[in-house]
């Protein structure tokens, strides 16, 4: 009977394997750490799922958050321009911030109680071929470190050589958290981005930062400075980032309590954004597929590699599918046929990534300023930035943008049903006709 072996149990390789098990297909998961390690280990990330991962979660039954209370349902953008405004709006489909060092567990939990086996073997590529003869299929999901190098980077598809970004995330204290989970997000034209959430841990619901610093600039300096060396010096810094850059967290601050939460609780560097070639020949005529940050790194500006990865994992689950109900091979065209299908579903979060690490043009910014003033545009455009595919056939040109401002002048039927003004509580949303 066929069964794929997959290394790496992040999001990527935890969807693709709860899929196929979904669809009867036996699977091994190798992860270099048993659950209990991530529990217990340092912050991973800051990922937020949206509306189509947590679709996905769904689908596969592992959608363990999904308390209304819980979900991030508003977005503020605030723009320090010259003349600084703020988006406000409100999203049509709430998106979900879950520590990964609690998310990534329970789904490897949720794998085994399924049938799935996971095998505790951190793979290295020679073991990778032993493990490839035991398997119809090896799927390689080790993220961006890993086992990448296996797999050729793409130069025409990676623009960057080198992080775009200094990064620092972390779990904070000492932040009164907004009512209801929200997202602020401030643009500082030449510094970076400064982003506050609140995310789900172990110990509830908790605020979380990640600032996105271009190189060389003030923020990227106060955020750079190591915080296992001098803890106090670090907070003091990251109190600085919040006063200067993100006032409408700072004024929730209490400064006497203000810092990173506990030891573990940061993460500090940067990496490259690359896209990879999505297969390689191992020995004996076999071929590994790669899946995830392995396959596809974003920069995480836009909050779209972990939803990219899940989206990805989907696909080559269908191909995998597909491919032993035809009794196909897994040979070189199969791998190159999955490529371009995991491509299709992940290309528009590198663009959208991408876009985001540069200025933005001119009609971009008269969106912004449009959603600045208009509930209805903010809402459309907040919700419609989430999903990439959405979002970036908006912002392909100055008439795509302008359309879809006078489109979104009127209010859209899914939003309004968001909103509760189609129920009977309230009729404030709905205009009277004219004339
Ligand atoms: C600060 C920050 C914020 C982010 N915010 C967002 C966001 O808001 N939204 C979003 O969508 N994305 C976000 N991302 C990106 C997201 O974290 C990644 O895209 C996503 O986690 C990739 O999933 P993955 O499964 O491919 O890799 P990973 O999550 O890195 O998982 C790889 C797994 O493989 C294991 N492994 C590695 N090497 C081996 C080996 N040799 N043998 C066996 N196992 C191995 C690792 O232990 C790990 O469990 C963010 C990233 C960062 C750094």
């Amino acid at each position: 009977m066929a069964s794929i072996g997959i290394v790496g149990a992040g999001t990527a390789g935890l969807h693709l394997g709860l899929k196929l098990l979904a669809q009867g297909i036996p699977v091994t998961l190798y992860s270099e750490q048993e659950p209990d390690a991530v529990r217990t280990g340092r912050l991973l990330n800051t990922v937020t799922h949206h509306a189509p991962t947590r679709a996905r979660e769904r689908e596969v039954w592992v959608d363990f958050w999904g308390v209304p209370e819980l979900a991030m349902k508003r977005l503020s953008i605030h723009v320090h321009a010259p003349q600084p405004f703020s988006v406000q709006g409100r999203l049509s489909d709430p998106s979900l911030c879950v520590d990964y060092r609690v998310y990534q567990p329970r789904l490897a939990e949720a794998f085994v109680e399924r049938g799935g086996r996971l095998e505790i073997l951190p793979v290295d590529a020679v073991m990778l071929e032993k493990l490839a003869s035991r398997h119809t299929l090896m799927v390689v999901a080790t993220g961006r470190n890993g086992l990448t190098g296996l797999f050729p980077r793409i130069p025409e598809l990676s623009p960057h050589t080198k992080p775009p970004r200094v990064l620092f995330a972390a779990l904070l204290e000492g932040l009164r958290m907004p009512q209801p989970t929200s997202m602020h997000t401030n643009l500082i034209p030449g510094q970076g981005e400064v982003f506050e959430s609140q995310i789900i841990t172990r110990h509830g619901r908790v605020p979380s930062t990640l600032i996105e610093a271009i190189p060389g600039t003030e923020l990227a300096a106060l955020i750079s400075r190591k915080r296992d060396d001098d803890p106090a010096a670090l907070d003091a810094s990251l109190l600085e980032v919040m006063r200067r850059f993100a006032p409408a967290t700072y004024e929730r601050i209490d400064p006497t309590e203000f810092g990173v939460r506990g030891p573990l609780d940061f993460l500090q560097g940067g990496f490259t954004p690359a896209v990879r070639r999505a297969w390689a020949p191992l020995g004996e005529g076999r071929f590994v597929m790669a899946v995830g940050d392995t396959h596809v790194t974003n920069d995480p500006v836009a909050g779209q590699g972990a939803n990219g990865a899940s989206a990805s994992a989907f696909a080559l689950a269908h191909a995998i599918t597909d491919a032993l109900l035809a009794e196909r091979p897994f040979d070189e065209a199969f791998c190159r046929d999955t490529d371009a299908r995991m491509w299709a579903a992940v290309a528009p979060t590198t663009h959208w990534s991408n876009a985001l690490l540069e200025p933005p043009p001119a009609h971009l910014i008269d969106l912004l300023v449009t959603a600045s003033r208009d509930t209805f545009v903010a809402d459309a455009f907040v919700s419609d930035m989430m999903i990439p595919e959405r979002i970036l056939p908006i912002c392909a040109s100055p008439e795509a943008t302008a359309a879809y401002i006078s489109e979104a002048r009127t209010p859209r039927a899914d939003l309004l049903a968001a909103s509760g003004a189609l129920g009977w509580d309230t009729g404030t949303r709905i205009r009277p006709l004219a004339g």
